[in-house]
């Protein structure tokens, strides 16, 4: 049975499938490889094959990227996307799969290398050069940039001058200081209450803002014993502009989410709190499916509330806002089971 019920998703929601390299320690090469693509011109460039125990599972996409595609090639087809954030647009970018399978590395990359940074930094170097050059046209725009962490359905602000530790004693105590709640606007705009937001105009400042968040990741990392891989990570952009001879107004946001590690239980052989944590991701990475689905699929009820990340997405993810969510998967045969689930997560409507 082909899962390829994204072909029938209308709007303004895509599905990408990006495959990483196989890593210098995985796979001796004499394992038969558990990833094909079909040839056929229908799916050439969408589909792409799983192979268990024999058993193939064909999967389409809007778009499949396979492991020679650089961090350019992906950059190349999404560059648009991010260009409608300018124009006013709320967009959203999520990174989707199994810890290792890429998501950091396709948002992120090595942002000090000009090949494989990700599509963050480039992200952002397009929306300020293309916002300079519409200078020269009368448009001014703010730009504004928060970071969040969202870890057991509990918000922490990544940019908290505090550094963080005065939020992860509040959270271990259970005695929340700063509510980090999220609350609406009289727009029906969503927003966090007591979360640091940053007014920016260049890539540098917002690549040294990127390095605070990453140090205050790893500083929860020890002192709660989480690691970065068990929490979804939030960068917002929030861009308004203005045309100073026309007067027309826009106001645009790009949010760009690399979500926790989609592992399933048994793998990870949890127990105890470790247990908890797991059935907290994977519950509110359904609720972020089933909310996907039913604007796909232009449901009456969507249900938002279910979750903190699709609660506070809200007013990005409905009416004429842009979603594309990237499955990043692993070709290593050791992985195949995990990346089958992968994709039938993205490919789940019916
Ligand atoms: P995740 O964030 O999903 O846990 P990572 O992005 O950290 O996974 O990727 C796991 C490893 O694979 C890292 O060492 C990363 O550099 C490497 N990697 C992932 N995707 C690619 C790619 N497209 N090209 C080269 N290396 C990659
Ligand atoms: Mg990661």
């Amino acid at each position: 049975k082909l899962h390829n019920t994204i072909l029938e998703l209308k709007g303004n929601i895509r599905v990408f499938c990006r495959v990483r390299p196989l890593l210098p320690e995985e796979g001796s090469g004499s394992e038969a490889p558990v990833i094909s693509y079909p040839t056929s011109t229908e799916a050439r460039d969408r589909g792409i094959d799983l192979i268990q125990s024999g058993q193939k599972y064909p999967f389409m996409f809007d778009q499949v990227f396979t492991h020679d595609a650089s961090q350019h090639d992906v950059f190349v087809e999404i560059s648009q996307l991010v260009q409608s954030a300018l124009d006013g647009y709320k967009v959203c970018i999520f990174a989707y799969g199994q810890t290792g399978s890429g998501k950091t590395y396709t948002m992120m990359g090595r942002p000090e290398s000009p090949e494989q940074k990700g599509l963050i930094p480039r992200s952002l170097e397009q929306i300020f050069q293309t916002s300079q050059n519409l200078s020269t046209q009368g448009w001014k725009y703010k730009m504004q940039v928060s970071m969040l962490e969202i870890y057991n359905e509990t918000i922490r602000d990544l940019l908290s001058t505090n550094r963080g530790s005065l939020d992860i004693t509040r959270v271990e105590n259970g005695v929340p200081g700063k509510q980090y709640a999220i609350k609406h606007d009289a727009n029906g705009n969503t927003y966090v209450s007591d979360l640091t937001i940053v007014d920016v105009c260049s890539t540098r400042e917002v690549s040294s803002l990127l390095h605070q968040a990453a140090e205050s990741r790893s500083v929860g990392k020890t002192q709660m014993n989480e690691q970065s891989s068990r929490s979804h990570f939030v960068f917002t952009l929030r861009i308004s502009g203005v045309n100073e001879s026309t007067e027309q107004q826009v106001h645009g946001v790009l949010n760009l989410i690399d979500l926790a590690g989609s592992e399933r239980l048994s793998r990870s052989g949890a127990t105890g709190d470790r247990l908890k944590e797991t059935q907290a991701i994977n519950k509110s990475l359904s609720c972020l499916a089933d909310v996907i689905f039913a604007l796909a699929k232009k449901e009456d009820h969507v249900p938002f509330r279910n979750s903190k990340l699709t609660y506070l997405l809200q007013p990005c993810l409905g009416g004429d806002s842009k979603t594309l969510m990237f499955v990043n998967i692993s070709p290593d045969p050791l992985s195949v089971g995990e990346s089958i689930c992968s994709l039938r997560f993205a490919a789940r409507v019916n």
